[in-house]
């Protein structure tokens, strides 16, 4: 570290056990750079960290102004990660930063193995659940938080096998079946009758499609007082009052939860400090250990920290029991069939035909090998490291018969 970088750091130097060289050489993977995700990534970025991967498929909105501090007025319309990106430099010059504008399903598993801790900074629970799976497969610790009004919590994830760490129950052993999704609900009801309020708001988006053939924007006042108006018809209608505000139509359509800068800012301190503790304690130095039991929450009503004692679900699909999944090991140079004979000796006993199995990657849904399609001849003669990524998960549909899900390693 050179003298003028050291002198940013001096006080630092007085923290007991802190390890400033270990933290510039330190990388760590941020997916949303959202509300929490800003501030993680400037409270990061000022202690001095080496490396952030940034992920988010977003680009600005004016309401992110109210609380995502990397962004200024005349950003709307850039991609965050991009914008966080420049604005993180800014604030630390020594900084090595890395952006993509994709979701974090398709971020090649060599990134995420490539950094020390995954942040989550994400609001939605399909992501944070494959964020949750991709980091117990790779074996890296998450730290994901979540914030909704006034209150928010932080729950730390490590996975089994990390030396010298205690696992954890994982985000699935806490939520395990998915929320349903009012969007998937509502889906049902342009055509029938809205079941609540919020569902004439989605009726009226629908019909505006349908009139104007396109999406509605909501910086133009003439198309939001053609919900506004629509939707309160239907409200009428189906007696569901009080009535919509011209105000309420972006935040009910696009389904937005209730936010505020002052509890973002509480609960990603309390994120980025777990993370510098977990960075310290994963290179063998300690300046304290993470939270236990590993979850969180904060209520800004009552000014209330409270610990969760969240327990390891046993028939958990992504960590316990549940989990029924064979690790291969196959060659990047070998073609399709051997994947199959591979599974066939994971599995004793179990019989599988290549001319009558589809395999997809379990992640991103994509088939990469499908007998019953003309391409499959041209598939057949690809390598595997052409068709497939090392640790993927790779799903294998048999006619009349349970899938089977195999983790995939190269070996060369
Ligand atoms: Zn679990």
């Amino acid at each position: 570290m050179e003298k003028k970088e050291k002198k940013v750091y001096q006080r630092h130097f007085m923290l007991k056990g802190w390890a400033q060289e270990l933290i510039k050489d330190s990388s760590v993977f941020m997916i949303g750079v959202g509300a929490l995700g800003c501030e993680i990534a400037k409270n990061l970025a000022l202690v001095g960290i080496g490396r952030m991967v940034l992920v988010d498929v977003d680009t600005i909105e004016t309401s992110n102004l109210s609380r995502q501090m990397l962004f200024k007025p005349g950003d709307e319309g850039r991609p965050k990660a991009e914008v966080a990106a420049e604005r993180l430099k800014e604030l630390n010059p020594f900084l090595k930063v890395e952006t993509y504008f994709k979701f974090l399903q398709e971020i090649p598993l060599s990134v995420y193995e490539s950094c020390d801790v995954i942040i989550g900074g994400l609001d939605n629970i399909k992501a944070r659940l494959d964020l949750n799976d991709i980091c117990l497969r790779l074996k890296k610790p998450l730290i994901d938080s979540g914030t909704l009004g006034f209150e928010g919590h932080v729950q730390i994830v490590i996975p089994d096998g990390i030396p010298g760490m205690e696992s954890t129950p994982c985000l699935r052993c806490v939520m395990p079946v998915p929320p349903t999704d009012e969007k998937m609900v509502a889906a049902c009801t342009p055509k029938g009758i809205p079941q609540k309020r919020e569902h004439c708001a989605l009726k009226a988006e629908y019909d505006f499609g349908k009139e104007f053939n396109r999406r509605p924007d909501f910086d133009n006042d003439e198309d939001v007082r053609f919900l506004t108006e629509r939707a309160n018809k239907y409200v009428k209608e189906h007696n569901f009052p009080p009535e919509f505000r011209f105000e309420d139509m972006e935040n009910v359509i696009k389904n937005k939860m209730p936010a505020i800068q002052t509890t973002t800012a509480v609960i990603s301190a309390v994120q980025s400090h777990e993370v510098l503790k977990l960075l310290h304690l994963l290179k063998g130095e300690n300046i304290g250990p993470i939270i236990k039991p590993p979850y969180i929450n904060y209520n800004g009503v009552y000014g209330l920290f409270e610990y969760i004692d969240i327990a390891k679900w046993e028939e958990c699909p992504a960590c316990g029991h549940g989990t029924d999944i064979r690790t291969i090991e196959v060659s990047r140079n070998e073609n399709i069939s051997m994947l199959f004979d591979g599974v066939m000796s994971a599995y004793e006993g179990l019989e599988v035909d290549i001319d009558q199995s589809l395999v997809t990657k379990e992640l991103t849904k994509t088939p990469i090998w499908n007998p019953y399609l003309p391409s499959h001849e041209e598939d057949k003669r690809k390598t595997m490291g052409e068709l497939i990524g090392h640790m993927d998960i790779l799903i294998l549909t048999r006619p009349k018969q349970d899938p089977v899900r195999v983790l995939v390693k190269f070996i060369d």
